[in-house]
């Protein structure tokens, strides 16, 4: 079963009842689960939303980044193609 199918059932599990007879804890499980489901199918990167952005290192060093909003939370990331997860909000990226 793919990610993208499970998230498909679990919202059939989680709309299933119109009456509201799907509990509660049900309904909110099914959308933490979708939730994690979600994040792990990669979203690609738009690089041409890249920006360059300098750090300040503590000492007297200031070094420039370029970096990419998150497609989810659009959060700063390092252009970096081996950076497999958004580390504010755990997406996976996809860079190509
Ligand atoms: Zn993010």
């Amino acid at each position: 079963m793919t990610n993208e199918e499970a998230i498909r059932y679990l919202k059939i599990t989680r709309d299933c009842r119109e009456d509201g007879s799907v509990g509660e804890l049900t309904r909110q499980m099914c959308d933490k689960a979708i939730e994690a489901l979600e994040k792990q199918i990669p979203k690609k990167v738009n690089i041409d939303n890249a920006t360059s952005v300098k750090a300040f290192d503590g000492e007297n060093k200031v070094e420039t980044f370029k970096c990419v909003p998150c497609p989810i939370c659009g959060k700063w990331i390092v252009k970096n193609e081996s950076t497999r997860y958004c580390s504010s909000c755990g997406q996976k990226l996809k860079w190509d």
